[in-house]
């Protein structure tokens, strides 16, 4: 496979080559279709290597001199395969068919009567299209979504090994981790201190190491090593206690690389250079796809020309750039690419082969949310008319005046309302920086031109806080308010939406089927985090394209606003109202001392006639048997216990609807002095009084979700203090996490550095991580390219902006672009309770 080239036709007599070609493809068939079965099965191919034995005689025997040494290294293959494991034996017939179909493919024009054979490989051309790329491959590789020479050229290596000088193991010292190679001198089972271990020595240079196992299994162990073979391994190199001698225990199965002689020739991309090591999937092994992978990078020609260059500086053009990734021609040293390294500093993510990849993968996201979003605009939306009298009655009847940072955010969206295109903002801000009263000017405005609203909360608290609001705000202007809950209800659920309610509030209710609308103008989604694009698609779908408004006080780190949210226009509420000082925050243990601290915290602050949060990560301690972690009830009756006289109530999410609307319009209303409660107030709850929030184990939750969390407090005149108990088998990472948060009040830094910690995965939950994927690109690592991708995407769309001249760049873009149109809801929003639809009007 390794670069032999074609046969010609002259070598082999036309007959023999007829009955080579024909005999070869009989075995294929025979190991593709054991392999196509169920590996279950495998059993039924009892004898498998004594069937396959004549077979490879005979084809060996018609076999061209050039095939030979292949050949007979896969008939090697099938030394012992009957005493394999189903997976071991999986691996190898897919390896063997890999290579028996890359003989094959020599023989292509008399032999494979294959689709489209002799035409070259086109860039969609399915994987095995190939040389070298058997079915069994293409199988083993769609399990990673490669499924093209597209695909396949953007399967990049995951890290890289340094082989150029490979120590023998008689230079291994102890106590470091290194990379050794030595062949193998004797390979099998032994009894070791700890019972029977797998022993395989190698020996090289005069000296000896062990590799060494405690679990394994016998037949694929001895598949693998077989004496007299080459290896290369990596790990922490140790002493043997007893013997004294150097070894390595367990070494991790990709760090280990058992050589076939072949590999050992002169050339070899397998040692003597730096080596690329991808991510494997089962039956795959290392070294026959990286030989994959070395034909697949020889197909870089198929890119060139997609990506137009001199886009940016520092890039090289896109072929160049995936070949090195894949072969670094080694120049600038080992790359590394991982986390860690950038994280101690290393700058090699901005060496011009990956920084092309990673700017090609942003560009396409944002060409395709960009041409969606002039899609969107182009399609029209809602042209409300002027503010009129609802407005005006409105924003008299508000208590306060708004900020100037308000003041902006209502005016831009006074202006992309009254716009023929389409709005869709997304209005970001601290908690507490009053993005509901700029929510409900909005409102307003689709009620003036005779539009309905919807406002659509994550909770049924929010949803009832938001209806309360409202009818307090909008008394004596004749608005019919719909609340709608979920659960079943009547006919009128329906015809309360289609018919008066101008503001329809609700939860994810809003969503449902059976909920329609007659006027839908306008669809504010508060704490859009919480749901995921299709929910929010599914209200919007409910109206004549309505206009847009989502809310968040879960800071977006720009780069997600890039991409994963790149179709909302961001507009940000800077500050908070009303001279509002930063909340107080400690971090605190659980000592004894430490809860009588807290617990005088709490004291002197109902004597003050303030109230409390405090805050659990469960409803019941015993759902996950963690001895340290209190839920909602223990946490009431010690605190009932210790705090004689105080009124504590307590909140979750499992209670009835009506429970819990009676619990919070008590705190709410100052009735109930500490309210423990679940996260269920994590969003939006606004009590002013409330100026204290302990929160229990509070490394259990993210550091945005706790920044959300001290939200709660804040609000009123008051100096307010947020209190964070540290779990005591708190993780090193887990108390920097808290000690950012104690030292940061700003939300929109606490975001991007719960992004950089966590990474995009957990920073946007896994349902919605499915958005921020790249197969090399990386949103915290590769921001600044980002930030280029995003100019030239608009530079290149300005000239071309439905990029006819770019027919595979735009199928490429758009292709990049599915994960985000299938973004699940982040969390799930908590199941609903029967409710009726209340419709109060005034
Ligand atoms: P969030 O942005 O977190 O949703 P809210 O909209 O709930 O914040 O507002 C937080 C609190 O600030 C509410 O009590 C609200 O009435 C109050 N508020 C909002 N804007 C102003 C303002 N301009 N001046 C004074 N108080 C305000
Ligand atoms: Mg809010």
């Amino acid at each position: 496979m390794t670069g032999r080239g074609q046969i010609p036709a002259s070598k082999a007599k036309t007959a023999d080559r007829n009955v080579f070609v024909s005999t070869l493809k009989n075995l294929e068939r025979g190991i593709s279709s054991a392999l196509r079965n169920d590996p279950r099965y495998l059993d039924r191919f009892r004898n498998f290597e004594s069937k396959l034995e004549p077979v490879f005689r005979k084809v060996i025997s018609f076999a061209p001199e050039g095939e030979l040494a292949e050949l007979r290294a896969v008939r090697e293959m099938f030394r012992g395969f009957d005493g394999l494991g189903d997976t071991e034996k999986a691996g190898v017939l897919s390896a063997s068919a890999g290579r028996i179909n890359a003989v094959l493919s020599k023989f292509k024009t008399e032999a494979a009567p294959a689709p489209a054979a002799g035409s070259p490989p086109a860039l969609d051309s399915p994987v095995d299209r190939l040389r070298g790329v058997g079915p069994a491959f293409a199988s083993f590789l769609a399990k990673k979504s490669v499924f093209t020479v597209r695909d396949a050229l953007l399967y990049f290596p995951f890290r890289y090994e340094d082989r150029r000088n490979i120590k023998p193991v008689s230079q291994a010292e102890p106590n470091v981790w290194q990379t050794v190679r030595g062949r193998i001198d004797f390979a099998g089972r032994t009894r070791g201190g700890r019972g029977a271990q797998y022993r395989v020595t190698l020996k090289e240079g005069g000296g000896s190491l062990d590799l060494v196992w405690f679990h394994f299994d016998d037949r694929y162990m001895r598949g693998k090593y077989g004496t007299g073979k080459l290896v290369i391994v990596s790990g922490e190199v140790g002493v043997d206690p007893r013997r004294g001698t150097l070894q390595i225990l367990h070494p991790a199965a990709d760090r280990v690389e058992v050589l076939g002689r072949e590999d050992e020739a002169e050339g070899s991309i397998h040692i003597d250079r730096i080596v690329p090591v991808y991510p494997l999937t089962e039956g795959l092994g290392q070294r026959r796809l990286r030989s994959v992978m070395k034909t697949v990078s020889e197909q870089t020609g198929l890119l060139d020309g997609i990506m137009p260059e001199g886009c940016a500086d520092g890039l090289v053009p896109l072929p160049d750039a995936v070949a090195e990734m894949h072969f670094p021609d080694g120049a600038g040293g080992c790359p590394d690419f991982s986390r860690g390294a950038w994280e101690a500093g290393g700058r090699d993510r901005n060496l011009p082969a990956p920084r092309t990849v990673a700017f090609f993968e942003f560009l396409l996201l944002r060409l395709a949310i960009e041409m969606r979003k002039n899609t969107r605009s182009a399609a029209g939306g809602i042209e409300f008319g002027s503010d009129g009298g609802m407005c005006e009655r409105f924003a008299r009847a508000t208590p306060f005046e708004l900020t100037a940072s308000q003041k902006d955010a209502v005016s831009l969206i006074r202006e992309r309302m009254e716009s023929p295109d389409r709005m869709n903002v997304l209005l970001q801000g601290d908690v507490g920086s009053g993005k509901t009263i700029v929510a409900l000017q909005a409102i307003m405005k689709a009620l003036d031109s005779g539009y309905q609203a919807a406002l659509m909360a994550p909770t049924q608290v929010l949803a009832e806080q938001h209806a309360r609001l409202i009818m307090r705000h909008t008394k004596g202007m004749g608005i019919k308010v719909a609340v709608l809950k979920g659960g079943d209800s009547g006919a009128d659920f329906e015809s309360a939406a289609s018919g008066g309610a101008g503001i329809v509030v609700g939860t994810h209710a809003l969503i449902y089927d059976r909920v329609k609308f007659k006027r839908l103008g306008l669809a504010v989604v508060d704490e859009q985090h919480k749901f995921g694009v299709a929910q929010r698609e599914k209200l919007t779908s409910k109206g004549l394209s309505p206009d847009i408004l989502v809310m968040t006080a879960t800071p977006i780190p720009r780069s997600l606003a890039m991409t994963v949210y790149g179709d909302l226009e961001v507009v940000s509420i800077k500050g908070l109202p009303g001279g509002r000082k930063p909340v107080e925050t400690s971090v605190t243990g659980k000592s004894p001392r430490d809860r009588r601290g807290m617990l005088d915290a709490i004291k002197s602050e109902t004597e003050q006639g303030g109230q409390c949060y405090f805050i659990c990560p469960l409803i019941d301690a015993d759902s996950e048997g963690d001895e340290e972690v209190s839920g909602v009830f223990e946490a009431a009756s010690d605190l009932r216990k210790d705090l004689p006289g105080a009124r504590v109530s307590v909140l979750h999410g499992r209670m009835p609807p009506e429970e819990k609307d009676r619990v919070m319009n008590e705190f709410q209303n100052g009735s109930v002095d500490v309210l423990v409660s679940t996260t269920v107030v994590e969003v939006g709850v606004d009590v002013p009084n409330a100026a204290l929030i302990v929160i229990d184990n509070a490394d259990r939750f993210g550091i945005s979700q706790l920044h959300q969390l001290r939200g709660r407090v804040g609000r009123g005149s008051r100096q307010s203090r947020c209190i964070l108990l540290k779990s005591s088998g708190i993780s090193d990472e887990g108390a920097r996490r808290l000690d950012v948060l104690a030292e940061t009040p700003d939300g929109f830094s606490i975001a991007e550095t719960d992004l950089r910690m966590r990474g995009p995965g957990e920073f946007l939950g896994t349902k919605q991580s499915g958005a921020a994927n790249f197969r090399f690109a990386d949103l915290v690592m590769d921001s600044e390219v980002l930030s280029l991708a995003h100019n030239s995407a608009k530079e290149m769309l300005k000239n071309d902006p439905e990029l006819k001249n770019s027919p595979v760049l735009k199928e490429m873009a758009l292709e990049a672009a599915q994960p985000l149109e299938a973004v699940q809801p982040l969390e799930t929003v908590q199941p609903f309770e029967t409710a009726q639809p209340s419709i109060k009007s005034d």
